[in-house]
């Protein structure tokens, strides 16, 4: 399965979730929306959507990455 890789590779607002449960859908900064299976301590690559919304500092749902 890909889906290792793709929920390690994406960021997530963390204030709009603070705290995922297990095989709760959530979307990424992309806008890519998938289960989330916890954080990898070493993910293999980085989704580059979601690292270029994190270069910003700018979430499009309104938050910043300053905002906890
Ligand atoms: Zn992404
Ligand atoms: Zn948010």
């Amino acid at each position: 399965m890909t889906a290792g890789i793709e929920r390690a590779a994406h960021a997530y607002c963390r204030v709009c979730h603070p705290d995922p449960g297990l095989g709760e859908p959530v979307t990424a900064l992309c806008g890519a929306t998938h289960p989330y299976w916890g954080r990898r301590e070493r993910p293999v690559n980085n989704c580059p959507a979601c690292a270029a919304v994190v270069a910003r500092a700018e979430y499009p749902c309104g938050h910043t990455s300053a905002e906890r």
